[in-house]
């Protein structure tokens, strides 16, 4: 009589115990390992009190890191803590070149100096005005000979020299509706024009294996376009930098919660991922408001995401 009793009771223990082993073992595995996902490299924005990486984003496809969006601070870091490898990379892209979006590029493109990468890498980003460096300029103002800032890796630019892979800069002019910026094997890239402020911005689509990843990058949603790029995305990834009810130069910039959600459920999205949490719209209060200002909207998987954490497309 006692054998069955206790023998349920080892079972009962053991299947904890593959629970535990099991999440651990889910835990342990790189993010990506098998299809699709988005990793999170940085869910920050500009603030260095939010302890948070600056804004960027990592696409896996079985086990490579093969596109970046953005390279805000931090992320480089980020990046190495991730275990991807620069050399699966196929193309950089940009939302913008606010600090907080690109000022670790120059620390991505060092490291993978002392990688095996051979294959030039794409770079693409929005075109200039007089407040920012198309993406070309950006490219060229820090490694080009003889006025860039790290001069000392020119033969990261210059096709004359052979030491070292490329960088291929490309300025991309969009409008409201989605151009196809590049299409190489199964992956195919979108951009449409996002209004931020007086700076020149892009929101993002990738394209691969059947699935739609979109990137808001900072927006502050006027016009149709990020809509019409994130129609029926698999995975939204939307900036989450001001709080409901944002005034004067913060709206101007930035889209609230409630655009969001009009963004999300008007575009059908899948699933919808916040990011570039800011200190005006992190802590349990704000992060509820956001939470019920976008569930008037839009009643799909929401996240709030932090560094490294890591989304499946499926
Ligand atoms: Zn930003």
């Amino acid at each position: 009589m006692r054998w069955p009793r206790s023998g349920a009771k080892t079972t009962a223990i053991l299947v904890a115990l593959l629970a535990v082993c099991g999440a651990s073992l889910v835990w342990a595995q790189a993010c990506g390992s098998t299809g699709l996902a988005v990793q999170v490299l940085g869910s920050g924005g500009p603030e260095l009190k939010d302890k948070r990486a600056s804004s960027s984003y990592l696409i896996w496809d079985n086990g490579h890191a093969r596109v970046i969006v953005d390279a805000g601070g931090g992320s480089a870091l980020r990046f190495g803590e991730s275990g991807a490898q620069m050399s699966d990379v196929d193309v950089m892209l940009f939302s913008h070149f606010h600090i907080d979006h690109s000022g670790d590029f120059p620390a991505l493109v060092f490291s993978s100096w002392f990688g095996n990468r051979t294959r030039p890498l794409p770079v693409y980003g929005p075109p200039g005005n007089e407040y920012m460096p198309s993406t070309t300029e950006f490219v060229h103002d820090l490694f080009s000979d003889p006025h860039g800032a790290w001069r000392y890796l020119s033969e990261m630019v210059d096709p004359g020299q052979t030491d070292s892979y490329k960088l291929q800069p490309h300025d991309v002019v969009a409008g409201s509706t989605p151009l196809v910026v590049l299409r190489n094997g199964d992956m195919a890239l979108y951009a449409v024009r996002v209004i931020h402020g007086a700076f020149p911005a892009l929101a993002w689509r990738v394209q691969m294996g059947g699935k739609r990843i979109v990137f808001s990058g900072d927006t502050n949603g006027d016009g149709d376009g990020l809509t019409q790029l994130a129609l029926n995305a698999d995975l939204f990834v939307a900036h989450n930098a001001v709080p409901e009810g944002a005034t004067g130069v913060e709206r101007r910039l930035h889209m609230p919660p409630s655009v969001i959600g009009v963004t999300a459920a008007n575009a059908h999205v899948r699933q919808l991922v916040l990011s570039h949490r800011m200190l005006r719209t992190l802590g349990s209060e704000k992060e509820n408001q956001t939470r019920e200002e976008i569930r008037l909207h839009y009643g799909g998987p929401l996240a709030l995401s932090n560094d490294l954490d890591c989304y499946p497309v499926r």
